[in-house]
């Protein structure tokens, strides 16, 4: 593992650190690389730009851990106002919301029925809601929350990490159910107890968890497989697995994040698969930052230097 990954992950959680952070123009100037602009227009812009190359988008409003009310309306009724700008301009694009932006820390039940008005609206749009997944102290109640609205809606999608050894039990419930599901790798800093930490670990569970979805048995019940990743030997082995089963590129979809391998988002759009990218936009950036730069060790370089220079 990254030994900078701790760090950074728990300087994403530190207040005073935001602070400092974000009104320090290096910075944010580095920011931009991975968020598409503070304004829903300057990210609305970058969406028409990638569907232009065939590529669909996901539009998240950056935002975690809301813990006012009245904050968490404010951001419901801003993805109410997304939704339909989606619709009006014809946008290939679902939207990802973060459960702690709508409330999980107020109670599930008050999360549900935000998430509730929001998949509603969506599904009126037949727009996807895909559920980000945060870190496992929400697991449990951000899939309590999606069952709840896959018994009324079909227009949901979850992430699930597969950094985590409960995600294959995860899984199975929700190919048995024929839903769907963004398999990522896992962003956050978890123990040894519940995760592993090994990238050959991580990896060998991704791929795992990755034929599963591609079963047989998974795309017969209807199940619809997203994987996010810009990890090539995966995606090479996604390929791979597709064409020696006669997978049609339109039972899957790969999924990446804005800024990050974009030479693969355009090739496997090029080669006719269904790419969608990650695309968040708002003020709220630092800890979504951060969290990408604890991906990458030769990021902590970028922004080491963006600091000294600056
Ligand atoms: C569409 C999408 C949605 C996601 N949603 C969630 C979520 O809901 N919950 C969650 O916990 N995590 C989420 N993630 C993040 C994910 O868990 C990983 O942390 C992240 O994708 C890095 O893992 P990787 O699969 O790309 O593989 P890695 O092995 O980490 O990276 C493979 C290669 O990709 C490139 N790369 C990867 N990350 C970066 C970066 N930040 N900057 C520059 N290059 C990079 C590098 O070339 C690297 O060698 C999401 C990722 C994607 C793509």
């Amino acid at each position: 593992m990254n030994p900078m990954r701790p760090v950074l992950i728990a300087l994403s959680q530190s207040t005073r650190a935001r602070r400092l952070m974000t009104h320090y123009g290096p910075v944010r100037k580095l920011a931009r690389r991975f968020i598409a602009g503070e304004t829903l227009d300057e990210a609305i812009a970058v969406v028409k730009g990638l569907n232009q190359s065939g590529i669909q988008a996901t539009l998240n409003q950056l935002g975690e851990n809301v813990v006012s009310p009245q904050d968490v309306r404010c951001a419901a009724e801003e993805y109410q106002r997304l939704v339909q700008r989606i619709a009006q301009e014809t946008l290939q694009s679902s939207i990802s919301v973060k459960p702690t932006h709508l409330g999980l820390d107020l109670g599930e039940d008050f999360c549900y029925s935000q998430l509730r008005t929001i998949v509603r609206t969506a599904w009126q749009f037949d727009l996807t809601v895909e559920v980000d997944m945060e870190g496992s102290a929400y697991t449990q109640a951000t899939l309590n929350i999606v069952h709840r609205l896959l018994d009324d809606y079909r227009n949901v999608r979850v992430a699930l990490q597969a950094y985590l050894y409960r995600t294959q039990e995860d899984l199975k419930r929700l190919i048995m159910r024929g839903g769907s599901v963004r398999l990522c790798k896992g962003a956050y800093d978890e123990p040894s107890t519940i995760a592993w930490r090994r990238k050959e670990d991580v990896d060998a569970s991704y791929a795992c968890l990755m034929l599963m979805m591609l079963s047989e048995q998974a795309l017969q019940n209807g199940f619809y497989p997203a994987l996010a990743t810009h990890d090539h030997n995966l995606i090479l082995l996604a390929e791979r697995e597709a064409i020696r089963r006669n997978i049609a590129k339109n039972q899957f979809e790969f999924q990446m994040l804005y800024g990050v391998r974009r030479d693969w988002q355009r090739r496997l759009a090029r080669d006719g698969y269904r790419v969608r990218v990650y695309v968040p936009y708002g003020t709220q950036w630092y800890p979504y930052f951060m969290r990408r730069l604890a991906e990458r060790p030769a990021n902590v370089l970028f922004i080491t230097r963006a600091l000294i220079d600056g």
